[in-house]
């Protein structure tokens, strides 16, 4: 993890990288943070720069062996401590964080600013709860004994350490207590108040800082590419939490917003000319693409829907505010499923390599009624 792959922290990414470069960094630290928060890739920032062969100006130098290992959250030194449960391939005796370990990378890989929730989902175990310590036993104490394989340091990062249970939380008070040589415990939190009072006392506490708005946006703009306005109303709606911003980033239907809005400004013209030429110009994508058109559209149409029936204002700006605030009223209860239905038929038939030019002409031409059924619809209220 790189400096810039968290937004906002500017003090205590320097407290950390301190702490690090004046060999002070503390054996038990405690990160804590709200929910959704960046605790976790604060943690693994500073990991990252404890480990790096190169640190400089208060950040890992990105290229040397040890950030490449930990950039892929497979270096030998670092250890990771993960609520877990028994899925189906995994029973329950023998259900530890390495069983699941390639799991976890995976995770960490697609979003650090996982949740519970969806680490929960991407093993399976959304129905129960998971757990820490339950079954880490033998192999958590051999890392413990072991020197760290590349000199350096050894890591080991408590994720949730919340959901730990007593036992396990009294071997790692042992070694809190009686830390062995350059070992560091992190401990992550969203809840301290939940950790054993023992646990508390012998850890440094950090707490993240505020993510203000703008710091937010700018991170969601550079890091995931999406426009600036609409990496404003992300970050507004997210209300500091990091991970729902960047999962709505990641969840882009944004580039198709604007070949929705052509497509729904030619049904209300009755332009059958234009739509022609549009049903040309989506048939030209590949098959992928107008999948995640039709995708974009539902969505699109179903927050349309949302924004009349309930009369809640979506924060929006610019265009695409300009866009829904206008069409919006013509998406009501009167047409809503036919459109849904119209898009899903449209994918399906262009999944069973139907021509698609005529799939789209067609389409259009349905459209542009329902359209008007819910344009009548919405003068009659
Ligand atoms: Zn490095």
């Amino acid at each position: 993890m790189r400096r810039n792959d968290i937004p906002g922290q500017h003090e205590l990414k320097k407290v950390f990288t301190r702490m690090v470069d004046q060999e002070k960094l503390p054996h038990a630290l405690l990160v804590h943070g709200v929910e959704g928060g960046v605790s976790l890739p604060m943690a693994l920032f500073l990991t990252s720069y404890l480990m790096c062969d190169f640190p400089k100006d208060g950040d890992v130098c990105g290229s040397c062996p040890s950030c490449a290992k930990t950039e892929h959250f497979t270096h030998p030194d670092v250890h990771f401590v993960v609520p877990v449960n028994s899925t189906k391939t995994i029973r329950k005796d023998q259900a530890n964080t390495d069983r699941f370990i390639e799991d976890w990378r995976e995770a960490l890989t697609s979003n650090p600013f996982l949740s519970l929730r969806d680490w929960y989902e991407f093993i399976g175990i959304e129905r129960s709860q998971g757990f820490i310590g339950d079954r880490e036993g033998k192999e958590f104490r051999q890392k413990l004994s072991l020197r760290p394989y590349e000199g350096k340091a050894k890591v080991f990062i408590i994720w949730h350490a919340d959901r730990m249970n007593p036992t396990f939380g009294n071997k790692i008070l042992k070694n809190l207590e009686e830390p062995s040589e350059r070992t560091h415990f992190i401990v992550v939190t969203e809840q301290p108040s939940q950790l054993l009072t023992t646990i508390l006392s012998r850890t440094q506490r950090f707490q993240e800082e505020h993510i203000s708005d703008d710091a937010l946006a700018e991170f969601l703009e550079h890091k995931y590419g999406v426009t600036h306005e609409r990496a404003m109303n992300l970050a507004f709606r997210a209300e500091g939490n990091v991970h729902a911003a960047t999962k709505e980033a990641q969840d882009n239907d944004d580039p198709w917003l604007a070949e929705f809005r052509e497509w729904m400004r030619l049904c209300y013209k009755k332009d059958l000319v234009g739509l022609f030429q549009w049903s040309e110009r989506m048939a030209k994508n590949n098959r992928d693409a107008q999948r995640q058109f039709v995708s974009g559209a539902l969505k699109m149409l179903d927050r349309c829907f949302r924004m009349g029936w309930i009369e809640t204002p979506i924060p929006m700006e610019g265009e695409e505010a300009s866009f829904y605030k206008g069409f919006a009223p013509f998406i009501n209860a009167s047409n809503v499923r036919q459109f849904m239905d119209l898009l899903e038929e449209a994918a399906f038939h262009v999944e069973r390599n139907v021509n698609e030019k005529l799939v789209w002409y067609d389409s259009s031409i349905k459209a542009v009624r329902f359209m008007h059924t819910g344009k009548k619809a919405a003068e009659r209220v």
